[in-house]
């Protein structure tokens, strides 16, 4: 690191920052152009990756990153919204049961801390990924109105921009995988990942910053910036996912204190 950028660091208005995934950082294994060398430019700069992406553990995130050229980054730093929702449900109920519906990594990640029990689940759980079908859902919706489970959704996101069967594709996401339960039990779900704070409070646990040093950096509006800004951290939209560069974002939101086209520009911006 030479002194220009010891000086330049010194005059950013935040001390730490939290990164946002898919379309910030990749696209399925694709990097983002900008990106490996965005990461190289705050390695000195603490981080956490903050991902509403339940389908992976931590460690398979970060082996990922390192496949596709990125600096591995510390397990521990990346919290995705299915270590947020097992965690969160075993402080609600240390060793509950739950009956999951999505990929391997949230029912492994459920697994850490509660039981697979679908004749007596305390939690009925909906993430991405495949899993959903007649079965699953009467499974789920009987447990919620005859034994009283809780409805449970690692993130709200009601599509995802994502690769399926090798062609990049529209996926569903969480949000929408909940909506037959919602409409079939009349019960509303809880709603784990951004715009929620959980996922937010502990990334800034792990870093140990106050929010309000802190820049959240994301591709959506609607989760990552809103979230963010919630709890009075500052943001950065890049457009190199939801939104592309120029397209109008939604009237009804704050915008975001930087809006670029992608890291690069930020970068430049910001004299990293
Ligand atoms: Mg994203």
């Amino acid at each position: 690191m030479n002194q220009n950028n010891c000086l330049a660091k010194a005059e950013l208005p935040f001390s730490a920052i939290l990164l946002d995934m898919d379309g910030v950082l990749f696209h399925g294994m694709n990097p983002i152009d900008g990106a490996i060398d965005f990461m190289h430019s705050i390695k000195h700069i603490p981080h956490a990756f903050v991902t509403n992406n339940p389908i992976r553990l931590p460690k398979s995130m970060a082996d990922k990153m390192a496949e596709i050229g990125f600096r591995r980054p510390d397990e521990e730093l990346i919290i995705t919204s299915g270590e947020a929702t097992a965690a969160w449900l075993a402080q609600q109920k240390p060793g509950f049961r739950f009956f999951a519906i999505g990929a391997g990594g949230l029912h492994q990640s459920l697994q850490k801390y509660g039981y697979e029990d679908k004749d007596n689940a305390d939690y009925v759980v909906v993430g991405e990924g495949e899993g959903l079908d007649y079965a699953a859902l009467t499974t789920g919706i009987n447990l919620i109105l005859k034994q009283g489970a809780q409805l449970i959704c690692t993130n709200p996101d009601t599509s995802v921009d994502a690769f399926y069967r090798g062609k990049r594709a529209i996926l569903p996401g969480a949000g929408a995988l909940v909506a037959p339960f919602i409409t079939a039990t009349g019960k509303q779900p809880v709603i784990i990942g951004k715009p929620r704070p959980l996922l937010y409070e502990i990334a800034l646990q792990q870093l140990q910053v106050q929010a309000d040093i802190c820049l959240m950096i994301g591709d959506r509006p609607d989760t990552d910036i809103l979230g963010a800004q919630q709890l009075g951290i500052q943001t950065a939209l890049v457009r190199t996912g939801r939104f592309a560069p120029g397209e109008k974002l939604p009237d009804n939101m704050a915008a975001p204190d930087w809006d670029v086209e992608n890291l690069l520009q930020l970068k430049n911006l910001l004299g990293l």
